[in-house]
Formats: C-alpha cells, sequence, structure tokens
C-alpha cells in the first residue's frame, strides 16, 4: 500500500502529496491511471507520474482555459474540447448559455469512467449534457479528418508532450485544428509551466504561429502545476479578441450570469501579460 506519491515530471525537482487512500489504479492501453486521496488536495489524478488534476484546485484551470476564449470570443455557439477527460473543461464550457453544442474527443474512456466515480464535482453532470458529443479517439485524427463540422471555440486540455498527448502539440494537430474554426474562432491548449517548460513553449510559437495571425500566451497560477504560473497557448485571427477593455469583459461576465472562483474581469485582463524572461525567449523565436 502506497503512502507517498511523487511526480516525476522533471528530472531532480518535484513535488511529493501523502497519499491516505488509493482509490483507483491501472494500467490502461495509453498510460498508468492513479487517483488518490491527499489530505491537502483532497482526490488527485496522475497519469504516468504526472499530476493532472486535484479536487483543490482544478478550478484555477479550468475556468481560465474555458472563459478566456469564450467570453473573449462573445458569442461561441460551437465548442470543441480535445482531451479533458475528466470533465472540468466540459463543465465549465457548459455554464455558457451561449453554447449551443460541443464535441469532447477523449483517447481514453478509462480516464472519464474512473473521474465520474472518484472526481464526481469535475464533470458535475456535464457527460450527461444534452448539448454534449463524446467522441472517444485520438485528437490529432480526429481534427485531420474529412467533415463539415466547424467549431467557434478549440479548447485542447491535454496531457503533458509525452507518450499519447505528444500529437497535440504537433503542426499537424495545430493545421487541422485551424480548419476546424469558423471566422473569428479562437484556439487554446495547455501549455505547461515555463519556468521550468520554456522549450514547450518555444515549440508551440514556433508551430502555432504559421496559422493564426495572433499567436500569444497568457498564464494561469495553478498551485499543482509546479514551477510558477502556467502558460496558456491561445491562437486566433483577430488581434482584437485578446484586447478587450474591463468594461466590456464586465458587461460579458455579468450577462453571462456565472460565478466563478478565479477567472474574473481583471484576471482576463492580466492573465496576458508574460514574464520578461518569456518575452526576451519568444522574440528570439
Ligand atoms: N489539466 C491537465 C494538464 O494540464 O496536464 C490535463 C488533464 S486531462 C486529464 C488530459 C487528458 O488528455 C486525459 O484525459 C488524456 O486521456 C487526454 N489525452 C492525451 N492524449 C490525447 C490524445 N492524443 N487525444 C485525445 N485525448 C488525449
Amino acid at each position: 500500500m502506497i503512502t507517498a506519491y511523487s511526480e516525476t515530471l522533471h528530472k531532480g525537482y518535484g513535488q511529493t502529496f501523502d497519499v491516505e487512500e488509493v482509490l483507483f489504479e491501472q494500467q490502461t492501453d495509453s498510460w498508468h491511471l492513479i487517483i488518490f486521496r491527499n489530505p491537502v488536495y483532497g482526490t488527485v489524478m496522475a497519469l504516468d507520474g504526472i499530476i493532472q488534476t486535484t479536487q483543490r484546485d482544478e478550478f484555477v484551470y479550468h475556468e481560465m482555459l474555458t472563459h478566456v476564449p469564450l467570453i473573449a470570443h462573445g458569442n461561441a455557439k460551437r465548442v470543441l474540447i480535445i482531451g479533458g477527460g475528466d470533465g472540468g473543461i466540459l463543465r465549465e464550457v457548459c455554464r455558457h448559455a451561449t453554447v449551443e453544442h460541443v464535441t469532447q474527443v477523449e483517447i481514453d474512456q478509462a480516464v472519464i469512467d474512473m473521474c465520474k466515480a472518484h472526481l464526481p464535482d469535475h464533470s458535475a453532470g456535464a457527460f450527461d449534457d444534452p448539448r454534449v458529443n463524446i467522441v472517444i479517439a485520438d485528437g490529432v485524427e480526429y481534427v485531420n479528418k474529412e467533415m463539415d463540422d466547424k467549431f467557434d471555440v478549440i479548447i485542447s486540455d491535454c496531457t503533458d508532450p509525452v507518450g499519447p498527448g505528444e500529437v497535440l502539440f504537433s503542426s499537424r494537430f495545430y493545421e487541422g485544428c485551424k480548419r476546424l474554426l469558423n471566422e473569428g474562432g479562437v484556439f487554446v491548449a495547455q501549455n505547461g509551466v515555463p519556468f521550468l517548460q520554456q522549450d514547450e513553449v518555444i515549440t508551440t510559437r514556433r508551430r502555432l504561429s504559421p496559422y493564426f495571425s495572433d499567436q500569444s500566451f497568457y498564464t494561469a497560477a495553478v498551485p499543482t502545476y509546479i514551477g510558477g504560473v502556467m502558460t496558456l497557448a491561445w491562437g486566433s485571427d483577430n488581434t482584437a479578441l485578446r484586447k478587450l477593455g474591463l468594461d466590456e469583459l464586465n458587461q460579458r461576465y455579468e450577462k453571462s450570469g456565472i460565478i466563478t472562483r478565479y477567472y474574473n474581469p481583471q484576471m482576463h485582463i492580466g492573465c496576458f501579460g508574460l514574464p520578461q524572461y518569456l518575452l526576451t525567449a519568444l522574440e528570439e523565436v
């Protein structure tokens, strides 16, 4: 019986969680999946030694990866989620009354099933929302299929660029996403913690910027994504979407009627400010 779980994402540095109880552990087709209880963060899920989400701090990441693009877009009706098997992004997307349809493409049904069972508050019933269509497939194959479906916002809530998640940081994936976006659409993606994974941000700039005239990043401070703020990648063809003023954002936020715990219009504006070391590194790309 394990009594502690150490994250192995970074060589030579990491975080360790006391394990009060292992709720689920399995080697699936894609990876080693474990869900356990920790006295500080509640229920924690990890895939292949990398912390994916925790009960206590998940709202930070799920609110910022969802509400920044949807409120910036202003009238998103069709949303595509890649990954996101824990259901946190889906829960937040479904809180937008303007959204009429959500397709979620997740590679591993086991992640959905186990998170429904052991992290029910993440999806909070969103998987049963009549607007939602769940597809079990590899996200890169899905976005490169011939289909008429188009979307207003695409959210890539993927694992880190190792194993099955690696393809979701490829040019082929970004090209497919661009093709599926409607005019005025927005693409956002999880892009790691720049203080420790700066090369991943630089790679995204190189691979994503050929498809969008406005390719940038924004940040969120997620406690269990260690090493400082997390960067979230942004792609759109309308720079104005990233530069909405506080009054406009306040109006849209109030009109949405969504009660949040991290996202708010001030955070929306502030999150596009990037640390100088990252700006300097991006200028060299
Ligand atoms: N919030 C986490 C983070 O920032 O690292 C990500 C959480 S979510 C659990 C990551 C999801 O991506 C998992 O459910 C995993 O199954 C899914 N995933 C990984 N590679 C994928 C792929 N190629 N296609 C679709 N889903 C994928």
